[in-house]
């Protein structure tokens, strides 16, 4: 089956990146949000990304106007019902989530498939919320999604050939590359990566380090590109405390237990890059570590 329009809901760092690169690999686009501001500013942000990627000469402009012309945008779920796929890219809450496929199903017809982005909740569970877990699957996309090259892929343990089909083609079509991943808690990226940048903040919190110093022995000591905390503020600390709340419960183990200073930032709201404030401050002209 051929898909031509894919929805995209969720228009915050995740949501947009995908319909960034979407966009650009010629499907038509439908992003939408419950929050308004969120996704007037969602075409601005992805316009400037893609201006930043012609200025460094990875697409050429002449791509950028008719990949804008590919996205529209919409606060109503019914919006999607045209689409050959959906990707669900909204907050890691599974409540939320199941909220969302539960009216989407309404809108869909019965072939289309369904997506999600999660990091780390159960693809085969999400998948039983709906009303079509064989045309259900976990497409991972990592951030920022039109600089990363991977993709996991996470079949349900219903998820049909035809779907896992249509997700390796749509992995392709945009350029990146897929990795299988099994569907177990946070997959293969995050269970890895999480429980590092999880370490990083306790080192933190027992003093071992300040922000500064953990960052940089992890960049010129590990050969990290980025420090973890840095990383973590990148990634936004909800999702960062989400996912080890996913780790700890779904496998059962102390070892995943998210710290109480990642608890704290949460509970203070300062979420990372995009409030401005995490494990350092952006409101200025450079980021400044809060500890
Ligand atoms: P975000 O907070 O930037 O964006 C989430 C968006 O979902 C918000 O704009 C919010 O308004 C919207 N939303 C919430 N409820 C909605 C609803 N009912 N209908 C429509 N929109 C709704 O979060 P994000 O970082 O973009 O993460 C989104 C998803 O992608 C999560 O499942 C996350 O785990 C996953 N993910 C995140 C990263 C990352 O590094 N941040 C990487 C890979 C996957």
């Amino acid at each position: 089956m051929s898909i031509e329009r894919i929805g995209v809901i969720g228009a915050g760092q995740m949501g947009t990146g995908i319909a960034h690169v979407l966009a650009l690999s010629g499907y038509s686009v439908v992003l939408d949000d419950i929050n308004k501001d969120t996704l007037a500013k969602a075409l601005d942000r992805i316009e400037r990304n893609m201006q930043r990627q012609a200025g460094k000469g990875i697409i050429n402009q002449a791509q950028i106007a008719p990949a804008m012309k590919n996205i529209s945008i919409t606060q109503t779920v019914a919006d999607l019902k045209d689409c050959g796929m959906v990707i669900e890219a909204a907050t890691e809450d599974e409540a939320v989530k199941k909220k969302i496929f539960q009216e989407l199903c309404r809108h869909l017809p019965e072939k289309a498939m369904i997506a999600t982005n999660t990091s780390s909740i159960s693809v085969t569970r999400l998948a039983a919320s709906t009303d079509r877990p064989e045309r259900f699957i976990g497409l991972h996309f990592m951030n920022p999604v039109p600089v990363m090259q991977l993709v996991e892929v996470i079949r349900g343990i219903a998820t049909d050939d035809a779907t896992f089909q249509a997700a390796l083609d749509i992995v392709k079509k945009t350029g990146k590359t897929a990795a299988y991943a099994e569907d177990f808690p946070a997959f293969i990226v995050n269970r890895i990566l999480l429980p590092m940048i999880n370490e990083a903040v306790y080192t933190l919190y027992e003093g071992v380090g300040n922000v500064d110093a953990i960052d940089t022995a992890m960049r010129l000591g590990a050969n990290h590109p980025m420090g973890p905390l840095q990383l973590a503020d990148f990634i936004g600390l909800d999702t960062c405390l989400a996912v080890m709340q996913v780790l700890y419960e779904g496998l059962a183990d102390s070892k995943y237990r998210p710290c109480p200073l990642l608890v704290k930032y949460v509970e203070a709201g300062w979420l990372g890059k995009k409030t401005g404030r995490g494990f350092y401050d952006y409101r200025g002209e450079h980021p400044v570590p809060t500890r």
